[in-house]
């Protein structure tokens, strides 16, 4: 390689991107050092200040300020009488951009898989079922886990931990093709499942 060493190192991270191969990293990191008005100085300072700045909300999972709790727990005009289960905080996303809910949401870290030595304890479920406790009777907990094996075992066992609980448990059905994650699902089909949910 004719790079200068530290050219080379930005290169090799800009590869760990999802869905960035050598020839892009290449190309990304020659237009940052080429087109200084594009200032990289301030895209590596935005990624530092994240590194610093976001972790998770302690009620539900989904990205937070350090601290504190999201922009959806905080928030007034949600209903606190329904939660949505998610695998993670990207899901979250998807759903918000669905527009399809107006409730909160629970984002487990994961799905089941013993085989990948991930049990119960692995997952924000122990935080779940308290927040299930808090909610009135006749609330409503929707299971919007992906539609794979390990998302229909999680599905299965969140089942059974809550069907002793005062709330109603539904699951999204119509609308999610088999093996598909709720990250890459796009609006309408998201919005056809939420619509076809089954208890
Ligand atoms: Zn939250």
């Amino acid at each position: 390689m004719v790079y200068p060493k530290p050219v080379e190192e930005l290169i090799d991270q800009l590869r760990i991107l999802p869905a960035i191969g050598p020839r892009s990293a290449e190309r990304i990191a020659l237009w940052l050092l080429l087109d200084r008005k594009r200032n990289p100085v301030s895209l590596a300072e935005a990624l530092v200040e994240c590194e610093k700045q976001v972790g998770f909300c302690s009620q539900c999972g989904f990205f937070a300020e350090k601290g504190e709790d999201c922009s959806v727990c905080n928030s007034s005009r949600r209903t606190s009488n329904a939660i949505c289960v998610v695998e993670k905080a990207p899901d979250v996303i998807a759903l918000e951009r669905s527009g399809a809910f107006n409730g909160k949401y629970h984002c487990l870290g994961g799905v089941l898989s013993p085989l990948d030595g991930i049990h119960p304890e692995d997952l924000r479920i122990e935080s779940l079922i308290h927040r299930v406790d808090e909610m009135d009777e006749g609330a409503e907990v929707i299971l919007a886990i992906g539609v794979h094996i390990e998302g229909e075992a999680t599905s299965s066992y969140l089942e059974g931990v809550l069907k002793d609980k005062e709330v109603k448990v539904t699951r999204l059905a119509r609308g999610l093709p088999v093996g598909a994650n709720l990250e890459f699902a796009d609006q309408l089909t998201l919005t056809r499942a939420f619509e076809g949910r089954l208890s």
